[in-house]
């Protein structure tokens, strides 16, 4: 068997060499595939946008929109029915937020797009990181009711740290609805304040200004989301395009095939019959079925049995894709959620402590060496110490301003030393941007985000 194997070994290769020829033949035909991130404050009405937008384009049927509208009035909040297409179990009803990354798609003119839908709450953050690690591109929703936008936008509100967070898990193209614009009488004035604000704010948070768009809507009534809006008061002052049209303008991402495989689980379950499946993204390369994967930190093999997207079975998907894994030749109690697979000839690296360069955005008390965080890469969530402050950069030019600084305030950019609780899969950001990425956490608050610039490997 170690034969073929080594059979098997040689005509995977030959394959992945060939992978671009055959992503064209597979995917040549059809729409490209874009994962949009929906972010905003608690209340900016992300669901009811999303729930109309996905109503208007026909992905809701007459039946089931017209059980949301009975159920919702009998509870006498009808404006949640259109929520409600997004949020599926009882509990999330009765609560009115959404919880969990919940998934639905849509096509536009050459766009197919799967929405991973972000929840506002404050505790869902670290869902919504999960979300964001996938996604290609964000729609940031913002309430322009008088004082809303204000409370979503000031300290404490999440409008700041969602835009952060998606820019630092690499989302570089925004989409902002300026929504609820219903409750202002369609104001022009409302719209360029919080446009002013937003563009500011946003080119700090590291956007390019030709890479956000900003659209007025509202998610209730529908306007701009589907069609040219009909609102007078709008139409004297707006001739942009309509939501849908934004989102299908979207640059398509870069799509790494050609690059060694690499998948984060995000999630794992029992499939049916033998196996268990891991699912996530496949972040570089591609994978068939048939293949051997190496699964890391804990360094075990496994056979790729069968692969799916949507549910669909495939032989062979791609840097971007979504998969569900089935694997085989490893007990389903070895992964864990946060785990990564690779290539065995060419797998990630694993390591408790890196080197990566931070920019501090949110601390109340200065980073000081030894300060205890929770690294979040991609979904795996680990206790760690900022072990050695190495020095403290320029921003922009990334020079150092001062070696070993006694502390790291808010604004301050530097390189610092990370020791994890234990072994972990990475990357260094510029072999492996998708796996090199790494968000820093205190008490619930995102305080940091970083770029991993090196591995330090253990000497024993
Ligand atoms: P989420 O927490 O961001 O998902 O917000 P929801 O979609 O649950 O909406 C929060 C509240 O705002 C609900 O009561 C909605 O009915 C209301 N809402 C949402 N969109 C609009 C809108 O465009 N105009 C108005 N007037 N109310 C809206």
């Amino acid at each position: 068997s170690e034969q073929n194997d080594d059979v098997k070994n040689f005509k995977q290769k030959d394959n992945k060499t060939d992978v671009v020829t055959q992503y064209k033949k597979e995917r040549g035909g059809s729409k490209e595939h874009l994962y949009m991130v929906v972010i905003g404050h608690v209340d900016a009405g992300k669901s009811t946008l999303m729930g109309h937008l996905l109503c208007s384009l026909g992905q809701v049927n007459q039946k089931t929109m017209h059980k949301y509208e009975q159920e919702s009035r009998k509870l006498g909040k009808q404006s949640f029915m259109y929520a409600w297409v997004l949020d599926e179990t009882g509990e999330e009803r009765n609560r009115g937020i959404t919880m969990d990354v919940g998934k639905s798609q849509f096509e536009t003119d050459t766009k197919l797009v799967t929405l991973l839908d972000a929840p506002g709450h404050k505790d869902f953050i670290p869902n919504m990181i999960s979300g964001a690690g996938q996604a290609d591109v964000a729609l940031l929703v913002v309430d322009a009711t008088r004082g809303e936008f204000e409370t979503g936008f000031d300290y404490g509100g999440q409008t700041r740290e969602h835009a952060l967070l998606v820019r630092s898990l690499g989302v570089s193209q925004l989409a902002v609805a300026i929504n609820k614009l219903d409750t202002v009488s369609w104001s022009q004035e409302r719209f360029n304040e919080i446009t002013q604000k937003l563009k500011v704010f946003l080119k700090q948070a590291g956007f390019k200004e030709n890479d956000v768009a900003f659209v007025p809507c509202s998610g209730l009534t529908g306007q701009n989301l589907v069609e040219k809006p009909t609102e007078n008061e709008l139409l004297t002052w707006y001739n942009g395009p309509c939501l849908i049209n934004v989102i299908d303008n979207f640059r398509s991402p870069d799509r790494p095939i050609s690059k060694p495989f690499r998948h984060s689980i995000n999630d794992i379950f029992k499939g049916t019959g033998s196996g268990f499946c891991v699912s996530g993204r496949i972040e570089t390369g591609s994978l068939s079925t048939g293949d051997r994967v190496l699964v890391c930190p804990s360094k075990e093999l496994a056979t790729v049995k069968a692969l799916a997207i949507e549910e669909v079975s495939q032989q062979i998907a791609f840097a971007g894709d979504q998969v569900s894994v089935t694997l085989s030749g490893i007990e389903m109690q070895n992964v864990s959620i946060g785990y990564i697979l690779c290539d065995p000839q060419n797998p990630v690296q694993v390591a408790s402590k890196f080197q990566a360069r931070i920019v501090v955005f949110n601390v109340t008390v200065p980073i000081t060496k030894g300060f205890p965080v929770v690294i979040h890469h991609q979904s795996l969530v680990e206790p760690a110490v900022i072990s050695k402050l190495i020095s403290q950069l320029n921003k922009s030019t990334g020079e150092v301003i001062k070696k070993h600084p006694r502390c790291l305030g808010n604004n301050s950019s530097a390189m610092v030393e990370i020791q994890v609780s234990r072994p972990i899969a990475l990357e260094v950001y510029s072999d492996c941007k998708e796996l090199g990425r790494i968000m820093i956490r205190v008490g619930g608050v995102t305080i940091a985000a970083g770029l991993i610039t090196k591995v330090i490997l253990s000497t024993n």
